[in-house]
C-alpha cells in the first residue's frame, strides 16, 4: 500500500517528523524532507532505507514557498500521496505580553501552511483517487493550558480543518485524519522543559518529571516512532474508513 508512494512530511529534519519520514520509508516510501537546519544526514539515513529521498527548504510560514515544494514534488517525485503536515513552533507567555509576531508566525506554520498544502495535493489525489492527508495536531487540539493561546488556537484549528477536509472527500480514496500527541521529548519540548528547570531552580531531570507528572498520567514520553507507526496504519487499507479523526497519543492526558 505504501510501497512506491511518495511521503511529503513538513517539518522533519527533527523530533516527530523524521521519526514518521523514517517509519513511512522502512516501509518503502520515496519521502520528501522539508525543515530548517542540518538536513542532508537525515536525507542520507532515509535514502539507505532504499527508497528515494529529497529536500525541501520552503518556509511553511510563506504561502510562495509552499506553492514552489509542492511543485518540487510534483517535477521531481511526481507529485504527493502522502502529505503529513508536521511543521509546528511553540512559544509561551500571557496573552497580555504575547508577541504579535509569534501569533502570526504560530498561525501561520502551525495552521495556514496545512491549508495550503492541502489546496495543493488534494486535485491529484482526487484524480489518482488515493491519498492520505495526516495532520500533527496534539493534546492542545482537544484541551487547552495556559499561556499557550496561539498554539491552542492553532492545534485546534487543525483538528476542525481535517474534519471539514475528511467531509470533502469522504466519498473518495482520500483520508484526512489528526494525530494529537501528548508530551513527546523533541527539541521543541527540550526547550521548555530547559526553561522550567531554569524558573524553577531544579534539575532538567526534576523538570522532566515535573512536565509530565502535570498532564500526562503513563508519565511517559511518547516516540516519534509511536507516532509514525500510526501513521503508517493510518495509510494502510484497514484504515480507509478511518476519517476526520483526532486521534490522540497522550499517555491519557485528555481522558482526565
Ligand atoms: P521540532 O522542533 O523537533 O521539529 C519541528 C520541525 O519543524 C523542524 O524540522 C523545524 O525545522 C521545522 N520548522 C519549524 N519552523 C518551520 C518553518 N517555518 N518552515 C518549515 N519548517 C519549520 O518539534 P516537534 O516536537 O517534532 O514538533 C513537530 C510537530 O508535532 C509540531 O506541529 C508540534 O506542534 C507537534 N507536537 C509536538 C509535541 C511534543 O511534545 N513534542 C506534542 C504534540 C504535538
Amino acid at each position: 500500500m505504501i510501497k512506491g508512494k511518495t511521503a511529503l512530511v513538513t517539518g522533519s529534519t527533527s523530533g516527530i517528523g523524521l521519526g514518521v519520514a523514517r517509519c513511512l520509508a522502512a516501509q518503502g516510501a520515496n519521502v520528501i524532507l522539508n525543515g530548517f537546519g542540518e538536513h542532508e544526514q537525515a536525507r542520507a539515513e532515509i535514502a539507505a532505507l532504499g527508497v528515494k529521498a529529497g529536500y525541501h527548504g520552503a518556509d511553511m510560514s510563506v504561502p510562495t514557498q509552499i506553492e514552489a515544494m509542492m511543485a518540487y514534488a510534483v517535477s521531481d517525485f511526481g507529485g504527493v500521496d502522502i502529505l503529513v503536515n508536521n511543521a509546528g513552533i511553540q512559544h509561551v507567555a500571557p496573552v497580555e505580553d504575547f508577541p504579535v509576531e509569534k501569533w502570526d508566525a504560530i498561525i501561520a506554520i502551525n495552521l495556514s501552511s496545512a491549508f495550503h498544502t492541502t489546496r495543493l495535493a488534494v486535485p491529484a489525489m482526487r484524480k489518482q483517487n488515493w491519498g492520505r492527508i495526516i495532520n500533527i495536531a496534539s493534546a492542545h487540539g482537544l484541551v487547552a493550558s495556559a499561556q499557550k493561546s496561539a498554539y491552542v488556537a492553532a492545534k485546534h484549528g487543525i483538528v476542525g480543518f481535517t474534519k471539514s477536509i475528511a467531509l470533502e472527500t469522504a466519498t473518495t480514496g482520500i483520508t484526512v485524519n489528526a494525530i494529537c500527541p501528548g508530551w513527546v521529548l523533541t527539541p521543541l519540548v527540550q526547550k521548555q522543559i530547559d526553561a522550567r528547570a531554569a524558573k524553577e531552580g531544579i534539575s532538567v531531570q526534576q523538570a522532566n518529571i515535573g512536565l509530565l507528572a502535570e498532564k500526562q498520567p503513563s508519565l511517559q514520553f511518547t516516540t516519534p516512532q509511536q507516532l509514525g507507526e500510526l501513521a503508517v496504519f493510518l495509510c494502510s487499507s484497514a484504515a480507509d474508513n478511518v476519517r476526520g479523526q483526532a486521534w490522540a497519543v497522550d499517555g491519557g492526558w485528555t481522558a482526565q
